[in-house]
């Protein structure tokens, strides 16, 4: 059945054609569906009685099904979502003080094969399509009484090998549930052509690399994508994007203890970033058996190097992590209601792990 969440307006409005009024009932349902988060025909008191039976039959309005939720000791939601066929993707959010964030996936696993991550350890499935990438922050706002103005492509994927759909995604944010572009965020592993057409796209939404180390010997070991796009490539377009959009960068660092934490490559970051507005945002390792003996550094570790970044002249910030009780953090995400890392049947392997 085809679903509702995920359509344009004027998609909506050619799903209700031929109808006389198909204009004016595709404007209430596109307010129903996405600005007030409702996924009951029924409390859409202003649609015909006929047209919500007529759509109830026809369609499913959000594509997901919620498998599981969980809440955190301290006030993240995490969902587990699915489409009927099992493939979940996990969703979470996250209350601030001052706004509401959330962090969504993009794909059914990931195919990039970094060594540190859950999700890279499970191979990848499926891209998901505008209507499941929206459909997660509406699942995730019907949580909460407060609003999400936030939102962050962090969870399971890689969002610009998924780029129309996610493209699509933002549109609708924008456009539909009014969340400005400034307020969404696309983490990416670093591919340089799609970084490069992200640029082309014109919107000032917010781009973070996931760097996690200035040399290419140790990148090229926690990320294959390194080989194909080293560290000074993929720095180049980061620079050309915040140039092309006025956006300030943002450089992810995981910090594996002992692995890319040396004050050595601290101090090689600042030639690197120099003249490029941007904050590196630090993100001591979050525990996964990956099998190559990873962990996360100490306090001391962590501070020294972030000393040596401020000392330079480097905006950093800490990640701070939360949902860790019910493995809601970074990189945590698998995507298995059993929480142990085997590859599902019939994924992909890592494509670019050996290009
Ligand atoms: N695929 C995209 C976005 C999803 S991963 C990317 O890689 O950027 C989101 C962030 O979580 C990335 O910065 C990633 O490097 C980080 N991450 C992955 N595994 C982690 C772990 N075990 N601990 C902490 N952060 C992790
Ligand atoms: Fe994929 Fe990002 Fe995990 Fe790498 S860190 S495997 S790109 S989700």
């Amino acid at each position: 059945m085809p679903s509702l969440v995920g359509k344009s307006r004027e998609e909506l409005e050619a799903f209700l054609q031929p109808r006389s009024d198909a204009k004016l009932r595709a404007k209430q349902l596109a307010f129903h569906l996405y600005r007030r988060a409702e996924s009951d025909l029924e409390a859409m008191g202003d649609l015909p009685l006929s047209l919500r039976e007529e759509l109830a039959q026809t369609t499913s309005v959000n594509p997901l099904i919620i498998a599981s939720h969980r809440r955190s000791t301290d006030g993240v939601d995490k969902l587990l979502v699915h489409r009927g066929d099992g493939q979940v993707v996990e969703c979470v959010l996250l209350p601030y003080d001052k706004r509401v964030s959330c962090c969504i996936s993009s794909q059914v696993g990931c195919p990039m094969g970094c060594t540190f991550c859950a999700t890279g350890m499970g191979g990848f499935d499926r891209n998901l399509d505008a209507g499941e990438i929206v459909g997660q922050v509406l699942a995730l706002q019907k949580l909460t009484e407060r609003r999400i103005s936030h939102v962050v492509f962090m969870g399971m994927g890689e969002p610009l090998l998924n780029l129309p759909n996610v493209l699509k995604a933002m549109r609708l944010l924008h456009d539909e549930v009014g969340m400005s572009y400034r307020h969404l965020t696309v983490s990416t592993v670093g591919l340089v052509p799609q970084i490069r057409q992200l640029a082309e796209e014109g919107l000032p939404i917010h781009l973070a690399l996931s760097l996690h180390s200035p040399f290419d010997e140790v990148r090229d070991k926690l990320m294959p994508v390194n080989h194909k796009w080293p560290v000074r490539e993929v720095i180049g377009a980061m620079r050309d994007y915040s140039n092309k959009t006025g956006r300030k960068a943002t450089f992810e660092y995981l910090l594996i203890n002992e692995v890319n934490d040396t004050p050595e490559q601290a101090r090689a970051l600042v030639p690197l970033l120099k003249g490029i507005p941007c904050v590196v945002n630090l993100i001591p390792f979050n525990w996964v058996d990956t099998g190559h003996g990873f962990s996360r550094p100490s306090r001391d570790r962590v501070r020294s190097f972030r000393r040596i970044l401020e000392a330079a002249g480097v905006n950093t910030t800490e990640r701070v992590e939360r949902g860790h009780d019910i493995a809601a953090a970074c990189g945590q995400l698998a995507g298995q209601h059993t929480g142990r890392f085997s590859r599902r049947a019939g994924s992909t392997a890592l494509p670019l792990a050996s290009s």
